[in-house]
């Protein structure tokens, strides 16, 4: 991939060398090849169609807040929306958003217009790119409920548009392709009073800063809970590993299944207590707990078994 052609016919940022540790919620993460934040959707399409002409390896991601990158250079490019292709538009009860929205200003302007639906989701980091991909949930909500359209574009740069019929949302799990670099989406909500939808805000924000060590950085939940009334957060407590210290990684005092970094981790403390997690759990319980993050540089059947 020709870089500086890249930057001469397209209007995108493009970080050449670029740490992922600057784009990840942990701070962790090695070098990639570059990461390129094209600043419109025309371009955005033509230079996913050129990369995967070309076979490079790319990543598309959001803000980096379910991830763990490795700290060793990591020969791929990454394209992202965050923060640059973000446009939000609200018309009665339907919501028109750019994955690069971050979710937050969707929940924030959603209760603006006195909509319901999203206020659950307030305090999960991320993109509305993110959060679609990984199904974004809390306090029995998902980013999924309200769908109505998804348009993406595929590795040939073909724009589709994709009803919820036409994917598979799971927890914390979607059906796209890989290959798939989701653009925008519409949802419809519901029209509420301002009250309701504050205290529904606040009874999810109050359960996030009981609950989690938001003083930290992380990347949220590791793990997925092996079920609804069996938490994976309960199990590594039970198998005593709260407070686990590896390297400059913690398994959080506060809530077992977010792993904290104390500002010096590296990729490999985290993946250390990870393996450590899996395997105490497993022997304990008999349980393989599935990691809800996702990872980026890593050679998974090593690592993590089954990830
Ligand atoms: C403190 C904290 C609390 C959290 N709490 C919650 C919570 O309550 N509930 C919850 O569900 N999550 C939670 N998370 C995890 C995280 O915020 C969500 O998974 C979020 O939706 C990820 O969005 P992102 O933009 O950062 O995605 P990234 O981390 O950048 O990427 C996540 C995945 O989505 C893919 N992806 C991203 N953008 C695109 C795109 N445009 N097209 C195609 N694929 C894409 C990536 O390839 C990757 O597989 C928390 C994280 C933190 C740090």
């Amino acid at each position: 991939m020709n870089l500086n052609k890249l930057k001469a016919h397209f209007d995108c940022d493009i970080l050449i060398n670029e740490r992922m540790s600057n784009h990840t919620s942990y701070g962790i993460g090695g070098s990639v090849l570059a990461y390129i934040r094209p600043n419109n959707k025309n371009d955005l399409i033509k230079i996913i169609k050129m990369m995967n002409k070309k076979s490079n390896k790319a990543y598309y991601l959001g803000s980096g807040s379910n991830l763990l990158v490795n700290d060793k250079n990591i020969n791929a490019f990454v394209i992202t929306t965050a923060r640059a292709i973000k446009d939000l538009k609200i018309t009665n009860n339907i919501i028109y958003a750019d994955s690069g929205v971050m979710l937050g200003k969707l929940v924030k302007e959603s209760m603006k217009h006195k909509l319901t639906g999203l206020e659950s989701l307030a305090g999960v980091p991320g993109t509305l790119g993110g959060a679609l991909k990984m199904n974004a949930g809390a306090w029995g909500s998902e980013i999924s409920n309200y769908l109505t359209s998804v348009e993406i574009v595929d590795a040939y740069g073909s724009v589709k548009t994709l009803k919820p019929i036409d994917l598979n949302f799971g927890y914390r799990n979607s059906s796209f392709s890989p290959k798939d670099f989701i653009l925008s989406a519409k949802f419809k909500l519901e029209s509420s009073s301002k009250e309701n939808i504050k205290i529904k805000k606040a009874k999810a924000s109050d359960g996030r800063k009981k609950t989690q060590p938001l003083k930290y950085r992380s990347a949220g939940s590791v793990f997925k809970n092996p079920c609804s009334n069996l938490a994976a957060g309960f199990l590594i407590e039970k198998s005593g590993l709260k407070g686990t210290k590896y390297g400059g990684a913690e398994i959080s005092t506060h809530h077992a299944n977010f792993f904290i970094n104390h500002g010096n981790a590296k990729a490999s403390d985290v993946a250390f207590l990870i393996r450590l997690s899996r395997k105490t759990v497993y022997e304990r319980y008999g349980i393989m707990l599935d990691l809800e993050l996702r990872t980026i540089g890593f050679k998974n059947n090593n690592l993590f078994p089954n990830a």
